[in-house]
This record gives structure tokens, C-alpha cells and sequence, in this order.
């Protein structure tokens, strides 16, 4: 028998059909965080009998699905964050897509949808940023979210892999997550329900990851936390918090050394870009002064010693939206433990530095590999 080989994305087969209503633009500073879209969204269809079929860009519409479309059903959806920043010559960057584009193959494989071409599929994002360039305010800290989605669009009650796909791409213009500096959070440490688990599917980028989240977050919001602070196991061992990944700087107890310290890459943690970026920078300016980076376990216990040993130097999650969001305390088995900074403070100097690193690769101050010029 012969097999035909699938088709995958193919950028040159884009077709494009612009709006005949262009929407006027929200003032940069009335934007809330993916109220807004812009004029025109991305889409490619994906069959099992042809693999991936032209992409085409087209107003921004409505999509329409069967109501036994196996997405409403099995929840047979993953999707991405990443943004396009604008520079200081009004060009427009991508930030890693890279990243994104492995993370969401990873994603798509795990729940049974297609895997697609990650590099023609940047082409193609590039090619949809830069057509809604002028949703971009060239501010600093203002930037456009991208979301790709991925469903299984199936017709079918049957529980089984989608024969049918849809991969489409929409945007937000979205201002700076802090638009008068930072603000330092206060987290309520979740011990009664677990975000992930080991051999579960807590590292990939699912939306039935999130939907279960949002209950403890109610709760810790209820009793006046920003965000709740993720832990598993007996250990307590410290995970993410909210949707960002979680960074301690810790004075270590034996060596008097300064550890940056993140959870391990162990299947119960999504592999964020800007942890990566975190960790990157860290290894590349902080090793060299004596910093130790560390990817391994660690527990609230280890935390709260820390904190009443004045060794606990500061606390921050790592994130797109936010970059980096400083923690001023967290709340844990009637404990407020303290995160490092003084009161007067929002942010620790780690946290600072990541962010100014970070945000001068994206908006490309510093010329770097990371910022893809679309
Ligand atoms: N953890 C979770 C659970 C998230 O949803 C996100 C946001 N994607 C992150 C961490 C941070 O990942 P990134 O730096 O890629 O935005």
C-alpha cells in the first residue's frame, strides 16, 4: 500500500482577505488585558485524510462549529501566549516564538490533535503581526498578545482522536500588567487542591489545565491574596503560582551563598519562556557575581525557615503578561511569611534586573537572538 505524506503548514499558500471595517482603536491606556482584538485573525484547517491545509487571514469573525464538535465535549483544546513588541524604529519583534511553537507541538501531540511545521508557522504569525501593527502602541510596556488556539472540531459523541482540526491565531493589544511600577502580591498558599501531578499533564498547555484553577483563586481572593501559590505533595513542595512560574533568592544556609531557585523541569511544571529567560539571564549576568542557579525541589518549610532566618531575600512569579510579578508575602498554615522586601518596597533587585534584562531583548534595545524582527 502506498501512503500519501500529509501536507504540513506551507506559508506560501496564505491567503489574505482584509477588513472592510477597520475598528478604531482603543486608547492604550483604557486597554484591559484581552478585552480588545484586532481587525483580523489567522486560521488553518487541519484534516486527517490531507494533513494541513492553506492558512488564510480574514476579518475577525465568529467561528462556527457543530455542537457535537468534539472540543465542547473532551475539552480537546490547547493554546499559546506570546507577544509582538514594537521598537524604538516602529519595528515590529516577536519575543522567542520558537518557544512557543515547540511547547505548543508538545501540547497539540499530548491531547491527540496535529503537531504542524513550528517555523512556517512563526512565518505565518509574523506575516498576521504584521499586518495589525498599528494596534501596537509604541510605548513601552504596551505590546500585542498573540493567542494560538488549537481544537478538535470533529463531529462526533465518540471518544477518540479528532479527524478534524482548526489552528487559529487571534491578537489583544494589551498595556503594561503594572502601569505605575511594580506592585509586590500577596499569595495564598493553596493546600487543599493540587494545580499538577506526576504523569499528569500539568506541563503542557491545555485549557482544561485552567478552568480547575480558577475555584482556588476565588478563595484566596476572597480572603485578600492576589494569587494562590501552588504546592504538591506532603513536602509542600512549592510548584507555580497563579499562571506564572515561581523564582526564590535564598542566602543558603550552610555556604552563606545566594541561590536563585526555581521547580524542576519534572513534568509538573509548564515550561515557561520567560523561566527560561529567567534562568538564561540569571546563568549568564548572577553566576558570575556568585550566584548558585538552581532548577530543584523545594518546600515551604525550606521557605519559612528562610524568611525567620532573614535569609529569604526575595520572592517573584515569571510570566508573559507580567514578566516578572515581585511576592511580598504568603500566606501559609496561619503564617504570613515575609518574601524580603522592606514595606516601602515593591520589588526586589533580582526582580528588577530580570525585568529590564528581559524587556530590552523584547522591545530590542539589546540586538539578541531571542527577538525575532518580523
Ligand atoms: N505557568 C503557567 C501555569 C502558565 O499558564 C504560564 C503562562 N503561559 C506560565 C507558567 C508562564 O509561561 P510563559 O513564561 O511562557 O508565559
Amino acid at each position: 500500500a502506498s501512503t500519501i505524506k500529509l501536507q504540513d503548514i506551507d506559508p506560501s499558500k496564505l491567503s489574505i482577505t482584509k477588513t472592510k471595517t477597520p475598528k478604531e482603536l482603543v486608547p492604550p491606556n483604557e486597554l484591559v488585558f484581552g478585552r480588545t482584538f484586532t481587525d483580523h485573525m489567522l486560521s488553518l484547517e487541519w484534516t486527517a485524510a490531507d494533513g494541513w491545509l492553506p492558512a488564510r487571514i480574514t476579518p475577525y469573525q465568529n467561528l462556527s462549529l457543530d455542537p457535537a464538535s468534539c472540543v465542547f465535549h473532551y475539552a480537546f483544546e490547547c493554546f499559546e501566549g506570546m507577544k509582538a513588541y514594537k521598537d524604538k524604529d516602529g519595528r515590529v519583534r516577536l519575543f522567542r516564538p520558537t518557544k512557543n511553537m515547540e511547547r505548543m507541538n508538545k501540547s497539540s501531540a499530548r491531547i491527540a490533535l496535529p503537531t504542524f511545521d513550528g517555523a512556517a508557522m512563526i512565518q505565518l504569525i509574523a506575516k498576521f503581526a504584521a499586518m495589525e501593527e498599528r494596534f501596537i502602541p509604541d510605548t513601552r510596556g504596551y505590546s500585542l498578545y498573540l493567542r494560538p488556539t488549537m481544537i478538535g472540531t470533529q463531529r462526533t459523541l465518540g471518544v477518540g482522536p479528532p479527524g478534524s482540526a482548526l489552528l487559529y491565531v487571534i491578537a489583544s493589544p494589551v498595556g503594561p500588567y503594572y502601569p505605575t511600577g511594580f506592585k509586590a502580591v500577596s499569595l495564598e498558599a493553596t493546600d487543599y487542591a493540587v494545580r499538577a501531578w506526576p504523569g499528569g499533564v500539568g506541563d503542557k498547555k491545555l485549557g482544561a489545565n485552567y478552568a480547575p484553577c480558577i475555584l482556588p483563586q476565588l478563595e484566596a481572593a476572597k480572603r485578600g491574596f492576589h494569587q494562590n501559590l501552588w504546592l504538591f505533595g506532603d513536602e509542600e513542595y512549592v510548584t507555580e503560582v497563579g499562571t506564572m512560574n515561581m523564582f526564590v533568592a535564598i542566602k543558603n544556609k550552610e555556604t552563606g551563598q545566594n541561590e536563585l531557585i526555581t521547580a524542576p523541569l519534572d513534568g509538573t511544571i509548564l515550561e515557561g519562556v520567560t523561566r527560561d529567560s529567567v534562568l538564561s539571564l540569571a546563568r549568564e549576568k548572577l553566576a558570575p557575581e556568585g550566584w548558585i542557579i538552581s532548577e530543584r525541589k523545594y518546600t515551604m518549610p525550606e521557605l519559612f525557615e528562610a524568611s525567620n532566618d532573614g535569609r529569604l531575600l526575595e520572592a517573584f512569579g515569571a510570566g508573559t503578561a507580567a514578566v516578572v510579578s515581585p511576592v511580598r508575602n504568603i500566606s501559609w498554615k496561619g503564617n504570613l511569611v515575609e518574601c524580603g522586601l522592606r514595606p516601602d518596597q515593591e520589588a526586589g533587585e533580582i526582580a528588577q534586573k530580570m525585568k529590564d534584562w528581559i524587556e530590552s531583548r523584547q522591545y530590542g534595545d539589546e540586538e539578541h537572538e531571542w527577538s525575532y524582527v518580523v
